[in-house]
Parts: structure tokens; C-alpha cells; sequence
């Protein structure tokens, strides 16, 4: 054999055992037999080879030798690089748990695990509420209304959600609420959405963040017996106050505080904390009979104990309570929800306002983070699903209605752009959404994921809602009660700032948190990198270390030959059209796992002031799942043959905006060698992927044109109606109408050998009415056609505009 072959052979053992990530000892074994193999195949003395071979294999696999020559140092220089965790971002990063996010950190995902997750199902009481009470609620919902003319829900609306309990989705039965799952909630918030967005916000405040769930997870028994039947009843009506004019991102940085001191509440004297605040932008609270309020607990009398500062801590305030100021309004860009400041000055709150009471004093961050961790993942991405759905119907029925030169403007190739994003984004919203929902539902708590979900579904309903915006031209700008878009449109910075604005989610939460937590070996090394017990932290530091290392050293390997074979030879759970999407996915992952490892090795602390990079790594991460829910949901639905464009549609563009972050991380890597070598690694023939091309754009874009079941599929949760006079119905009745006109004028046309144009129409149709070229029915069909169509694309005027 010559010494060529014999070194590819070598190269070739090596590589196999990178790739299967093999122990140590079989990477000892292998190199001495090639040492070996070597001397006899090529007779060279056993020299220099062997020493360092004897050497390193020493060194390496006796534990104690490798810790003190080897680990001890790491981790000495670890612990100088390791980054100050403050307290917050320590219960944050603690905050839910990890899921399928952790599988996509491993590079070799188990697709299997994924599809064997049973699908999130509705029960058959949550399915008749849906059916009942909130397409009922929708129906009478006039949003035009609602933010125009009352600035408010009208009394009606506030009865349903009182008489329906709709502001206790998640409160358990035993106190009175529907004790929905998290899809349902989802789902409900969804189809509300689509219908009003002020209504939707008002009906999601209390079931997401906020009094009602605090009350569920820490609430004394006394509260919550007390507290949860009445806000199920929205007999309370309640809010929860954390930002303020300097507390907006960085929510830990409160200036509001409560003192503990003696004081007299109903007449009692108690002890309890005198609190002062100063919120703004707070959901509910113009309208709110109780007030979830965080402050920075003090006890400088040392009432409690030895502790002074005692940290953050959540009051349940009654807003009946002297000192409190309440009731003025925000304008949130129109919407009718109310919102507005509160303020507080030396209020008096007995411990018995506290939630959980004294036991959860200084416990506040952890008690919302945990919250947030799971409530993240519900109320904004319905929201932003919801507008994707909404504007999937009502663009498709518009495209197919709407003329220009004598053509649908649905089919010219530059709307179907607009079309084919609509469609194929809201497929990936609602499967994310749904996969997401049903995770919660099975007891996950994952924190990545939730972020994950709020930034792309509210980026998800920016896209779409500008989109539709566009295709609808001069009739999405018009704002009147015929317009079922506009208002949409102009609440979606609500949607992108509350809950972790969008720039901070992308650019420090999701890869911030997403590093740390389901990475399999980096929470273990800064976890024995902060212990104080030195003997234990350099065991398992030793033990993380070695691993992470044979991890790195795989997923480098595995990411080289998957990207020289495309990834043809990975095995996929599934046959046929989406085979190939798992391949190039696990293919990703190992990219994603490899590069993120490169960039946390030579960044370490550093990489949370690199927003830039942190918000790529997000951005591969949050593909990655998002494409994986969007393969779980084409199988769940039973591989319907007409969702296959969406499901193509989905997977293309999130492959296409894993390069992209891809891309600019090795453009921007701050270490130009390291960046080539990874280049090489991970694309060694180049850039793999393309946008979703236009043939699969015009078969995304062509489904919404049409009523269809795919469509129906895409669209379910989305208020529909039949009624002509409704907004959202006289769209989907004049598509109809046109559809069903479609056969009869082109019969129209070969008769007469006459084009129809709008000006001509009606006398065209006289014509061939009189020369029974169309029967009288038919001719009746195309005069309603014409009256249909007209009435769809008509606008709202106004004798005079209000405040004229
Ligand atoms: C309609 C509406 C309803 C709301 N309801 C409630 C409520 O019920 N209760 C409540 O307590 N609060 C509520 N909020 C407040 C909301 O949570 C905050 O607006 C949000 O936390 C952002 O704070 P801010 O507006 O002060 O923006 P800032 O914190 O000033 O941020 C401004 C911009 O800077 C970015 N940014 C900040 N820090 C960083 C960073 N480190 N890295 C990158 N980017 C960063 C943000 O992403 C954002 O884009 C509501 C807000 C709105 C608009």
C-alpha cells in the first residue's frame, strides 16, 4: 500500500470516529494501530510518533493526570472569561425548560422523537366553545366601531366576556374558569384576532402574564379561592404593572419600592409595605379593580429579619386604595384596548396583598419569568398567526377579485410574490403554534422556544400584513368600516414590542438564553465552573470539558461530510417530498452546533455584547425549529398532497434564512482565519440553498385564489362569514360570485367576439341576453357579478371626518 492510500485510509478511520463521536479510548486504540500499521507497512522506526502518541495518551485517559496537567488550567482560565451572571439573568436563564430546542443543539436531531409527539388536539368542549360562543363573540364584534367611533368594546361585547368567561381560559374549573389547554387559549386569541385586534388584546391581557396566573402558580389558597372565581367572571378586572418611564427592557431596573413598615389597613393594624409607583403603557389598568404591581422590596428597620434589600416582589393591589391614581388612557396607535399609566404613593398594603404572600417576598423575577417562559409562547404568536390566516383568506379572495388590465391581480407574477409569502409563512406560524402549544400542553416549559415563537410569528404578521397592505393597494389604505385590514396593520408594534421587544428577543434572548440552556454541555461547565467545592468543580468541569470537545470535534466532522455528500446519505423518517428537507435540517444543525461551539469557544463572554452575532446563531436556531414544525405538521395533517407547496415553501425559506445568518456570521467572525476554516467545514461546495423558487411561489400563491380545502386547512380559526354585508364576508362572497361568473363570460366573449371591460360590461351582457348568446339566468349572474364585484372593491367615503 503506498504511503498515500495508507494516510487517506487513516484520514478515513479518523474522520468516521470524529463523526460518530467515538470515546477517547477507541481514539487511543485507532491512532496506535495506524502507529503500528505504520512502522510495519512502511518500516520506519518508531521515534518521534510514538513518544507523543505515549505521551497525549497518558495524559488524556488517566482522569487525575488530565485534571491537574489539563483541566485544572481550562478551568482557572474559564472562570477568569466566564461572564458575571447577575441574579436576573441567572432566574431568567433557570426560567422553563428545554425540549425539542435541545435536540436541535445536539446536530443530529432524533426526527423519530419528533414525529412520534402526539398532535395537539382540542377537546370536544374547547371545539363548541370555539364553534359557539367565540364565533358568536366574533360576529358582533364591528372593529370599525370599536376603535372609530367608541374607543372601547361596547357594553355588549363586555357582557359576552363576562357571561362566557372569557377572561378565565386558564384558570382551573375547581375556581370557576374554562381550564383550557394552551392550544385552545392559542386558538381562541387567534380567531379573535382575526376579527379585532383591540378585542383579542383585551381578552388575552388576563390570560397571559399577569394576576390571574401568578394567583394559579404561587397564590395563597386564600387567594386563590377568593381571586380566581371573580376574575373567571371578570367580576375583577385585572392588570399587572412592571414597566415604567426607566423600566422598559431591563425590568429589573426598578425604581419602585416598597418599605416594610407597621401600617393600618381596614382598620387593622398590620404589617406590610408601603409602596410607591410609577408604571406607564399598562394593558387593563384604566379599566383594573386589581393591580399586579412589581417593586424593590426594603426592610431598613429590619422588621423581617437581618436582610435589608429583599429584592423584587409582586403586590395584588386593590385600586380602591387611597393614594392610588388611575383611569387616564394611552392612545396604542388606535386600537381601542385600554391602556394607560398608573401611579402609586406610599400606598399601604398589608403581606396579605403580596402574591403568595410573605413566602414569595423577593421572589417577583423568578415568579414572571417562569410565567413568561410559557405565556411567551401563547397569546402574541396566536396573534401574529391569527393576522397570517386573516390576510392568507382575505389577499386570495381580493387577488382573484380585483382587475387590472383585464387580469385578477392575484396572477400577475409580481402580486403572487406577496401571495406565495402570505402562504407559506402562515403555514409556518400555525405549525409552529401549534406544535409549541402542544408541548406546553404535555408540561414542557420551553423558555428558547417561547421566545423563539413571539419574535418570528409577530415578525410573521409584520411580513403579512404589509404584504396584504400592498396587494390591496389604495382599498388597504382607506380606513372605514369596510376595511378589514388597516387596523391590524397599525397594531403590529404593539405586537412587536410587548412581551421582550423584538430587537432585544432576537439580538440577547433567544441564542443568549438558547446557548446556555439546551446546549448539552455548556450550562454543566458553568455550573461547575461556579461551584465553590474545587475537588467537585474539577471533576465535573474534567467530565463536561472532554465531551464538549469530542462534541465540537463531531459535529465539525459530520458537518464537513454532510455538506460534501449534501446530506444525501443521512437517513430521514419519512419518504418522498420532504425527505429531503430532514436531511438538509440535520445537516443545519450540525452546522448550527459546530459554528456556535467555534464562536462561544473564542468569544466566550464577549459573545453578549455581540448583539449582532448572537441574533445569527439566534436566527439558525429559530429556522431550525421553525422548519421542524412545519415537516411535524404536513405529517400530523396526514400529508394532504395540496399543502405540499406550503410545506416546500416553508422549509426553502427557512433553509434559504439559515445561509443567511450563516453567511453573515462568517462574514463578520471576528477571527478571519477561524471564519475561513469554518467556511471550508461547513460549506465546502458552496452555498447549498436557494430562496423558494417562483414555480413553487406561483403554486403557494394560486392556492390562496381559490376556495379549496388546502386553503380552508391553511386558513382554520380565521372569522369567515357568508354575509355579503360584512366586512370579511363580501370579500369571500364576491370571490365566489366571481368564480362562479368566470365560465359565463368567457362564453359571453366567444359569442359576442367582444372583450368585456368594466365600462362595457353591463351593456355586453344585455347584448347577449337579447341575442341568447347567455341564458336569462346567466345574464342575471353576471349583473350580480358586476354589482358584487363593485360593492368588494368599493371604499368607505365620509361626509365630514371626525374633529372636522
Ligand atoms: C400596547 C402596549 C401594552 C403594554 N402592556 C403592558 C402591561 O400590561 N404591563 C407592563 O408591565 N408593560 C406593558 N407594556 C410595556 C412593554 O412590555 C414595554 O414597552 C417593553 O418591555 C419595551 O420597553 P420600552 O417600550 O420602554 O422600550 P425600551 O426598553 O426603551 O426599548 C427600546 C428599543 O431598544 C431595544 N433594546 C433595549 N435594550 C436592548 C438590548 N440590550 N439589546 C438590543 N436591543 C435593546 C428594544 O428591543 C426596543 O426596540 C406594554 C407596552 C405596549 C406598547
Amino acid at each position: 500500500m503506498s504511503g498515500f492510500i495508507f494516510a487517506l485510509v487513516v484520514i478515513a478511520v479518523l474522520w468516521a470516529l470524529a463523526y460518530v463521536a467515538a470515546p477517547l479510548w477507541a481514539w487511543t486504540v485507532a491512532v496506535g494501530l495506524a502507529l503500528l500499521a505504520d512502522g510495519w507497512l512502511c518500516h520506519t522506526a518508531p521515534t518521534v510518533g510514538w513518544i507523543v502518541f505515549a505521551v497525549l495518551a497518558l495524559l488524556l485517559n488517566i482522569r487525575p493526570l488530565r485534571r491537574m496537567l489539563v483541566t485544572d488550567h481550562v478551568l482557572g482560565w474559564f472562570r477568569k472569561v466566564l461572564p458575571p451572571i447577575s441574579e436576573t439573568e441567572r432566574i431568567a436563564i433557570d426560567a422553563g425548560n428545554t425540549w425539542w430546542d435541545a435536540d436541535l443543539f445536539t446536530g443530529r436531531p432524533d426526527w423519530r422523537k419528533l414525529l412520534a409527539t402526539p398532535a395537539a388536539k382540542l377537546t370536544d368542549e374547547e371545539q363548541a366553545f370555539l364553534d359557539g360562543p367565540v364565533q358568536e363573540f366574533c360576529a358582533s364584534l364591528d372593529d370599525w366601531h370599536i376603535t372609530h367611533d367608541l374607543q372601547d368594546l361596547p357594553p355588549a361585547a363586555w357582557e359576552q366576556i363576562r357571561k362566557h368567561r372569557f377572561f378565565g381560559m386558564i384558570i382551573p374549573k375547581q375556581y370557576g374558569g374554562l381550564g383550557f389547554s394552551a392550544l385552545a387559549h392559542s386558538t381562541v386569541v387567534m380567531k379573535i384576532g382575526t376579527r379585532s385586534t383591540s378585542a383579542a388584546v383585551t381578552v388575552m391581557v388576563p390570560n397571559s402574564l399577569g394576576p390571574g396566573e401568578l394567583l394559579m402558580h404561587y397564590g395563597t389558597e386564600e387567594q386563590k379561592s377568593y381571586y380566581l372565581p371573580r376574575l373567571a367572571r371578570a367580576e375583577e378586572i385585572p392588570c399587572f404593572a412592571l414597566t415604567g418611564p426607566y423600566v422598559g427592557s431591563d425590568a429589573g431596573a426598578l425604581p419602585d419600592i416598597g418599605i416594610v413598615c407597621k401600617g393600618t389597613y381596614k382598620g387593622k393594624e398590620t404589617l406590610g409595605f408601603r409602596v410607591s409607583w410609577d408604571k406607564r403603557y399598562i394593558t387593563l389598568a384604566p379599566v383594573a379593580t386589581i393591580l399586579g404591581v412589581a417593586f424593590k422590596a426594603y426592610d431598613p428597620e429590619h422588621l423581617l429579619g437581618e436582610k435589608e434589600d429583599l429584592g423584587i416582589t409582586l403586590g395584588l393591589i386593590p385600586t380602591d386604595l387611597p393614594g392610588i391614581e388611575i383611569g387616564t388612557r394611552h392612545n396604542p396607535l388606535n386600537a381601542a384596548f385600554m391602556n394607560g399609566p398608573t401611579r402609586g404613593k406610599d400606598v399601604f398594603i398589608p403581606f396579605d396583598c403580596l402574591i403568595g404572600g410573605t413566602e414569595y417576598i423577593g421572589k417577583g423575577w423568578m415568579m414572571l419569568m417562569n410565567c413568561l417562559s410559557v405565556g411567551r409562547a401563547i397569546s402574541l404568536p396566536a396573534l401574529g398567526t391569527g393576522a397570517g390566516k386573516h390576510a392568507s383568506r382575505v389577499t386570495g379572495a381580493y387577488g382573484r377579485v380585483r382587475k387590472q388590465f383585464r387580469v385578477p391581480i392575484g396572477k400577475f407574477e409580481g402580486v403572487e410574490e406577496a401571495l406565495a409569502r402570505i402562504g407559506g409563512l402562515t403555514y409556518r406560524m400555525d405549525a409552529a403554534r401549534r406544535l409549541t402549544a402542544g408541548a406546553l400542553d404535555r408540561g414542557e416549559k420551553p423558555s428558547v422556544l417561547s421566545a423563539i415563537l413571539k419574535y418570528h410569528c409577530t415578525e410573521g404578521m409584520r411580513q403579512v400584513l404589509g404584504d396584504a397592505m400592498d396587494v390591496h393597494g389604495g382599498r388597504g389604505v382607506m380606513m372605514g368600516p369596510r376595511n378589514y385590514l388597516a387596523r391590524g396593520y397599525q397594531a403590529v408594534p404593539v405586537s412587536i414590542t410587548v412581551e421582550g421587544a423584538n430587537i432585544l428577543t432576537r439580538s440577547m434572548i433567544i441564542f443568549g438564553q438558547g446557548a446556555i440552556r439546551a446546549h448539552p454541555y455548556l450550562l454543566k461547565e458553568m455550573e461547575a465552573a461556579s461551584s465553590e467545592d474545587r475537588a467537585k468543580a474539577s471533576v465535573e468541569f474534567d467530565k463536561a470539558l472532554f465531551a464538549h470537545i469530542g462534541f465540537t470535534i463531531s459535529n465539525a466532522a459530520r458537518s464537513l461530510f454532510l455538506g460534501l455528500t449534501g446530506a444525501l446519505l443521512t437517513p430521514a423518517p419519512v419518504s418522498g417530498a420532504t425527505a429531503r428537507y430532514y436531511r438538509q435540517l440535520t445537516r443545519m444543525s450540525s452546522v448550527f452546533t459546530f459554528v456556535a461551539d467555534v464562536g462561544l469557544l473564542m468569544m466566550g463572554g464577549e459573545m453578549k455584547r455581540k448583539e449582532k452575532l448572537s441574533a445569527r446563531y439566534g436566527d439558525m436556531l429559530s429556522h431550525l425549529y421553525l422548519a421542524s414544525a412545519a415537516l411535524k405538521q404536513y405529517e400530523e395533517q396526514g400529508r394532504p398532497e395540496a399543502d405540499l407547496p406550503l410545506v416546500e415553501w416553508a422549509c426553502q425559506d427557512s433553509l434559504y434564512a439559515i445561509q443567511q445568518a450563516l453567511e453573515g456570521l462568517l462574514r463578520n467572525f471576528p477571527s478571519r482565519p477561524m471564519a475561513w476554516l469554518m467556511r471550508a467545514l461547513v460549506m465546502p461546495a458552496g452555498r447549498p440553498y436557494a430562496p423558494p423558487c417562483d414555480k413553487l411561489g406561483h403554486k403557494v400563491a394560486s392556492l390562496l385564489l381559490q376556495p379549496s380545502d388546502a386553503r380552508d386547512r391553511l386558513t382554520r380559526y380565521a372569522f369567515t362569514s357568508q354575509d355579503p354585508q360584512d366586512p370579511v364576508g363580501r370579500m369571500e362572497h364576491a370571490m365566489k360570485q366571481t368564480l362562479a361568473a368566470e365560465p359565463v363570460e368567457e362564453k359571453l366573449q366567444a359569442g359576442l367576439k367582444k372583450r368585456l371591460t368594466p365600462a362595457n360590461y353591463l351593456t355586453l351582457v344585455d347584448d347577449a341576453a337579447r341575442k341568447a348568446v347567455l341564458s336569462a339566468d346567466e345574464a342575471k349572474l353576471l349583473r350580480d357579478t358586476h354589482m358584487v364585484v363593485r360593492d368588494a372593491i368599493d371604499v368607505d367615503e365620509f361626509g365630514q371626518m371626525r374633529g372636522e
